[in-house]
């Protein structure tokens, strides 16, 4: 299963930030899909290998998986974990959202409050938005930086590069420990996004997904472009890839998103932990017991 599955994926995937330009990279591309359906079976079936390896996952207690999602509003993040993690026992999984931070997390150095939130042993965590906010929003708008209440020396020119390298540090060490790490760019166009906040105002069942502060930030469209595309440049590692995942087809994404997941778990190659011969004895006399009951 998992050299197909690598071979898809490996258009998306960064892992030096060599030459990394997001202008080679598509937002509509499908790869050759055409066909919906097809797509929707294949993702059915990830989901199902994924939910079975989530629990050699769970049961072996050693490795963890983190996978992050940033990207532009109404890219689709919330639609593709809610489809991708459909399959998978929700007791191994834990979403978190992150949004501004509090006063108490603005109290901490930045990557506090993620740290805190590192998935377990044997558990999946998504970061719905992440540290990376802190090379994004923060770089875009300069201003939270007064709020973050840090010390004047640490607010220099160097300031990102200095960011860049805690994340990068932050993420070896956490890969070392045993923590697989793959991050989502979903990599979505200025039409498309365009077209998507329009629903969200025509349609009323949409309506509460419309937020006046989205049109805000769309001002500051090629900023946040620039900044992703140094970030990602920055943070590209073998052990913390990202995928730069075409989000004009929410279909597509999910595949690939998919994907990637799939990869990163077959890359593990999971087993339920074997059952020594001491333990398996005292297991049948167990089962003697129970049986004897009737
Ligand atoms: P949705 O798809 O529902 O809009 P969302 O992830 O955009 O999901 P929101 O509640 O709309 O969620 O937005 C959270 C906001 O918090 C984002 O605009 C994000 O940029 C902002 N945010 C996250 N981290 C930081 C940070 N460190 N500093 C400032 N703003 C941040
Ligand atoms: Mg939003």
């Amino acid at each position: 299963m998992d050299k197909p599955v690598e071979k898809f994926i490996a258009p998306f995937r960064v892992e030096s930030g060599k030459k990394f330009r997001l202008k080679d990279f598509s937002t509509s591309d499908t790869n050759g899909f055409k066909d919906k359906d097809q797509a929707e079976r294949l993702l059915a079936q990830g989901v199902e290998w994924m939910s079975e390896q989530q629990e050699m996952l769970y049961a072996q207690d050693r490795y963890s998986l983190l996978l992050i999602f940033q990207a532009m509003d109404a890219a689709g993040k919330d639609g593709t974990i809610k489809h991708v993690m459909s399959g998978v026992n929700p007791q191994g999984v834990h979403v978190y959202s992150f949004k501004q931070p509090t006063s108490e997390e603005l109290d901490h150095e930045f990557l506090w409050r993620f740290a805190k939130r590192m998935p377990e042993r044997g558990k999946i965590c998504i970061f719905n938005r992440s540290y990376y906010e802190d090379v994004l929003v923060v770089r875009v708008h300069p201003e939270y930086l007064t709020h973050a209440k840090l010390p004047p020396e640490a607010i220099g020119k160097k300031i990102w590069d200095h960011r860049y390298e805690s994340i990068r540090d932050f993420e070896k060490h956490h890969a070392r420990q045993g923590t697989i790490i793959r991050k989502f760019f979903l990599h979505v166009s200025r039409d498309e996004q365009r077209r998507r906040l329009l629903s969200r105002l025509e349609e009323r069942s949409k309506n509460w997904k419309f937020a006046a502060s989205d049109i805000a930030e769309r001002v500051h469209w090629d900023e946040y472009q620039r900044a992703y595309e140094d970030a990602i440049a920055a943070t590209a590692t073998k052990e913390a890839p990202w995928y730069v995942v075409p989000a004009d087809h929410k279909w597509f994404t999910r595949l690939v998103v998919a994907g990637v997941i799939v990869d990163a778990l077959a890359s593990l190659r999971l087993q339920f932990p074997k059952v020594d011969q001491h333990k398996r004895k005292e297991l049948k006399a167990i089962e003697a017991v129970l049986r004897r009951e009737k």
